[in-house]
């Protein structure tokens, strides 16, 4: 346990007071949290265990003192609360999944709004592998086509080669590629859209996101990121280099030959408008006043303002590349980024063998099942820390084990733990240190040795001799 302290620890709790009304359920608590501990808090019911646990996750704001997670003080209103939510996971004691959404909706929506830490991670890779995507995309023409196999369009697009690159779009009937007969189609379709194209062309395989089929996203996300494509696509990238620099170097040119007209144009404008102010005239109509100017000066400076905007109009626009109009680079990170999501989901859900519940409502789980979603549901945001509150209290008893299992597998990933239990046995075994928490304090604490066979004070004692039967 002491090996942790030489470290700055992960969560720093400093003098944590919390009241509802009269009624004080955290007393000044001071307490460090360490990378890789597993915490276990046991205590009597009302101690203020579960308000502990909620403060740290910022679900309750603390009514003073500080909970500085990696330098931030996150009780500090300014913190972005979106900066917890992705670090910090809670499970709470009645699972708390959302009844209107499937089990794969569960894990997936807060890593799709909020994104976590892999989507990060994915976010930095794909801007490796697309720092061609992105300048390509910018400067450099890319095609994004749908695909239509029954009607060739792909085919007989003479089109096809003023692109450099090709983005493929599946259709979604496609997205079932275990059918084997479809897949040998489609391989088909794909070789004989390669022949038809210049052999520097790069084609990219979408596939579309509603794809249930996890077994499918390695080779997209393969194919996005691999060598091979980045190979294709660097070699590209400095070929068509040469073309773009022709047409930045044309735009130049009608730039320069755009400001020249301007520069004439605009003293000759003026001169015009002095002109035509000097043809003011006042005629009054039927007691009304007007204003009237000379009629063949307004239409010459009608025309020289035309001009001189047209001409400032191009500019604007040679700034943006010419060959923008092809392109949604955006469009390509957000699909990568959801298939991401999506196939982390599915892993998470082989890994506690519930894949085959990703489409069923949780009405239909059991407590234990419930409870493992929530879990990984929490997982998916691959956050530093997990906060547990009572996590097997709600389940029939024949259910703890599964959930317990599985909190200890995640243990052994090396995650820090907060866990609020009555489970003894499972805190002796999983939990580096015991803080025992009655009346609003962390009343004594230690190893799980320490608090189970040696407990020091007379309410320790008494607690423990109430639950360890
Ligand atoms: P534990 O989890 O250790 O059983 P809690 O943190 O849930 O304890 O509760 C500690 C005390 O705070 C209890 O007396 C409880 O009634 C009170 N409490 C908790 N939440 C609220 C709230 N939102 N409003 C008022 N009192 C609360
Ligand atoms: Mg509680």
């Amino acid at each position: 346990m002491n090996d942790f302290k030489d470290k700055e620890p992960l969560i720093r709790i400093n003098n944590l007071y919390k009241n509802f009304g009269d009624l004080q359920v955290l007393n000044d608590i001071t307490e460090n949290i360490y990378e890789g501990e597993k915490v276990v808090i046991i205590g009597p019911s009302g101690g203020g265990k579960s308000t502990f646990l909620r403060c740290l996750n910022v679900l309750e704001d603390p009514t003073s003192g500080q909970i500085i997670f990696e330098g931030k003080d996150l009780t500090d209103f300014k913190i972005d609360i979106n900066y917890c939510r992705r670090n910090i996971g809670m499970v709470f004691q009645q699972f708390n999944l959302f009844e209107n959404l499937t089990v794969l909706g569960n894990i997936m929506l807060a890593p799709t709004i909020v994104g976590n830490s892999v989507d990060k991670e994915t976010r930095k890779n794909n801007k490796e592998a697309s720092k061609y995507n992105k300048e390509a995309y910018i400067n450099y023409n890319i095609g994004i086509i749908k695909d239509n196999l029954e009607s060739k369009i792909i085919i007989e697009d003479d089109k096809i080669n003023n692109y450099n690159t090709l983005l493929l779009e599946l259709e979604k009937k496609y997205k079932n590629t275990s059918d084997s007969k479809k897949q040998a189609n489609l391989e088909k379709r794909i070789n004989n859209l390669k022949e038809k194209i210049e052999t520097s062309k790069i084609l990219i395989k979408e596939y579309t996101t509603n794809m249930d089929n996890s077994s499918c996203y390695d080779k997209i996300i393969e194919y996005a990121n691999s060598e091979e494509f980045k190979i294709k696509a660097n070699a590209n990238l400095e070929k068509f280099k040469a073309k773009v620099e022709a047409i930045k170097a044309k735009n130049e040119e009608i730039k320069a030959k755009n400001l020249l007209i301007i520069k004439e144009i605009e003293p000759e404008l003026k001169i015009v408008e002095e002109q035509w102010a000097k043809t003011r005239k006042e005629i009054e109509r039927r007691g009304k006043i007007f204003i009237a100017y000379d009629k063949k000066l307004s239409s010459k400076k009608t025309k020289l303002q035309t001009k001189l905007e047209n001409a400032e109009r191009t500019i604007d626009r040679l700034s943006v590349p010419e060959l923008e109009k092809y392109i949604d680079y955006k469009y390509y990170n957000k699909k990568v980024r959801i298939i991401n999501i999506k196939k982390q989901a599915f892993e998470l859900l082989n890994r506690i063998g519930l894949a085959d519940k990703a489409n069923k409502y949780p009405s239909t789980l059991s407590g234990g099942q419930k409870q493992r979603i929530a879990i990984v549901r929490a997982l998916a945001m691959n956050p530093k820390v997990m906060l547990f509150d009572e996590p097997t209290s709600a389940l029939d008893p024949e259910m703890v084990g599964e959930v317990l299992q599985l909190i200890k597998d995640i243990a052994d990933t090396g995650m820090t733990m907060v866990i609020v239990t009555h489970e003894m046995g499972f805190a002796k075994e999983v939990g580096t240190r015991v803080l025992f928490m009655d009346r609003g304090v962390i009343a004594e604490q230690g190893t799980p040795s320490e608090v189970f066979n040696n407990p020091q004070s007379p309410r320790l004692q008494e607690f423990l001799s109430k639950v360890l039967i």
